[in-house]
Order: C-alpha cells, then structure tokens, then sequence
C-alpha cells in the first residue's frame, strides 16, 4: 500500500517539497510516489490543492 497521484495533478509540486522521505518526483512529467519510500503518512494529501494524492 502507498499514496498514489491521480491525473487531477496539475504539478505544483507543493506535495513534492512536503514529503518528509522525499518519495515524490517526476516521472515521465508525472508526479509519482515511489511506493518503496511511502510511509503513508497522508502530508501530500494534506497540502494538495486539488486532492490528487489518495490511497489505494
Ligand atoms: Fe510522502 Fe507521506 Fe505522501 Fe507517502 S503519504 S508520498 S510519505 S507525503
Ligand atoms: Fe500534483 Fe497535488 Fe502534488 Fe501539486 S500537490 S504536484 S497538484 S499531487
């Protein structure tokens, strides 16, 4: 289980500076999570203006 990025993400990047484990880049001009990193703690979710980041 990990955070994933829907394609609401318009690529503010607000999620990717926010991450404390630094999970979040760009992939493909995608916001992705590497799910080997998440620890699900819900921060990227917190500060999206447009709630792209949901658990699966
Ligand atoms: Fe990073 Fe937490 Fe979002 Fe996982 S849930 S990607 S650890 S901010
Ligand atoms: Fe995309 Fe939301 Fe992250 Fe901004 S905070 S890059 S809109 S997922």
């Amino acid at each position: 289980m990990s955070y994933k990025i829907s394609d609401a993400c318009v690529g503010c990047g607000a999620c990717a500076r926010m991450c404390p484990v630094e999970a979040i880049d760009l992939k493909d001009n995608k916001m992705m999570i590497d799910e080997s990193k998440c620890i699900e703690c819900g921060v990227c979710a917190g500060v999206c203006p447009v709630g792209a980041p949901n658990i699966d």
